[in-house]
């Protein structure tokens, strides 16, 4: 397992907002919010990128999105919000732990940047 910040999140080795945790994931708020309410939801287990996945992930991933949907609810985005995995250097990922943003709290516009 590769380590990143995310892992040291999960090892509880440095510090982060917990707002969800399960026996699979995790879901702590952004350090650097994008809108209002901006949470990560990531796999205690490491995968480094979406394209990685394998197969075998099929429920972790499918695990994460209903995770990313009740951490949604919890936190109060009645009104919309967006979920998205950057994935590589053209999808603008840079911790390599594959992660769900959860971004709401205001309206976002499309296409993203
Ligand atoms: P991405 O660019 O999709 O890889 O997203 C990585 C996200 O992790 C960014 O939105 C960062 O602001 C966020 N991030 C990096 N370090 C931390 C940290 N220590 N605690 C919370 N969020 C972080």
């Amino acid at each position: 397992m590769t380590d990143t910040i995310f892992t040291k999140i999960i090892r509880r080795e440095i510090p982060a907002n917990i707002v969800y945790e399960d026996d699979l994931c995790l879901a702590f708020t952004d350090i650097n919010p994008q809108a209002p309410t901006h949470i990560l939801v990531i796999p205690k287990q490491s995968i480094p990128k979406l394209e990685e996945a394998k197969d075998d992930d099929q429920n972790l991933l499918g695990h994460l999105l209903m995770a990313a949907k009740k951490v949604a609810k919890e936190v109060g985005l009645t009104n919309g919000y967006r979920v998205v995995i950057n994935n590589g250097e053209d999808g603008g990922q840079t911790v390599y732990h594959l992660h769900l943003h959860i971004l709401g709290g205001r309206y976002l516009g499309w296409p993203p940047g």
